[in-house]
């Protein structure tokens, strides 16, 4: 049995030997692949939620609603043709830069708390970016149609392979390292556009009075930056799946 592939079902096709010393068949690998970015993102999503809740029981001393602050945001950046919308559902915040909207969730649009102010400016970044021209942004914006298919794919390609196995071992790792890397590259640019538009909320909220003193600025910065690991969180988890279809291909451990 020495370096032959463990195969835990007649339908495996193909696995691992080896790899770091050890034995891994392709699916113990991909369950560690799985349940490894599972639980960053989980990690990362609890940590926003309980911040997001944290501060948004805890007013701003400038009593600014999340619509009023980004309403001066915008006014002071010259920026006339944002619509400033209120929608239901928890933390569906974003700025839409095609149809121009800043979208906040009902709960930052009526409340004064550090996180809802917090959560307006970041959105308001993102429009500040756009009339910019704010390269990463551009960027990200191009890439959008192409990472939606590519998440088709890497979705539907297993299970193409595994039921109809019309296509090759090497053609279907081939076919989910390229999703995963389209998926993957999305995910890198949008950490720029994330990370600066929450220093821009930074910067903005303290130059324009609504955080006063460094302990709301802390409240602030910490919901933010929670929010910044999730895109962390969802970057390394592409970089992982990719390098999971990418490396047998590499190490020429698939075969047929
Ligand atoms: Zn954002």
């Amino acid at each position: 049995m020495a370096g032959e592939a463990v195969c835990p079902s007649a339908g495996c096709r193909f696995a691992w030997t080896d790899f770091a010393g050890q034995k891994f068949t392709i699916m113990s690998l991909y369950l560690l692949v799985f349940l490894g970015t599972l639980a960053i993102s989980l990690l990362a999503s609890a940590r926003v939620k309980s911040l997001y809740h944290r501060y948004s029981q805890i007013g701003a001393s400038s009593r600014a609603t999340g619509a009023q602050v980004a309403a001066a945001i915008l006014q002071r950046a010259g920026i006339g043709d944002v619509e400033i919308v209120a929608a239901d559902g928890f933390l569906g915040d974003h700025y839409d830069p095609l149809h121009k909207r800043l979208v906040l969730s009902q709960q930052n649009y009526q409340s004064d708390s550090l996180a809802a102010i917090g959560v307006a400016a970041h959105e308001c970044g993102h429009a500040l970016q756009h009339q910019q021209g704010y390269a990463p942004l551009n960027l990200r914006m191009a890439a959008v149609g192409a990472t939606q298919f590519a998440s088709q794919v890497v979705m539907w390609l297993p299970m193409l392979f595994w039921f109809t196995h019309i296509i090759t071992p090497y053609t279907g790792l081939a076919l989910m390292a390229a999703g995963w890397g389209v998926i993957m590259l999305f995910n890198l640019v949008t950490l720029p556009v994330e990370f600066d538009a929450s220093n821009r909320a930074k910067h903005i909220l303290a130059e324009m009075g609504f955080v006063g003193t460094p302990a709301e600025m802390d409240g602030v910065r910490k919901v933010l930056d929670a929010a910044g690991w999730t895109y962390v969180a969802a970057f390394v988890t592409s970089l992982v799946y990719m390098l999971y279809y990418l490396l047998p291909l590499l190490t020429g451990r698939s075969r047929d």
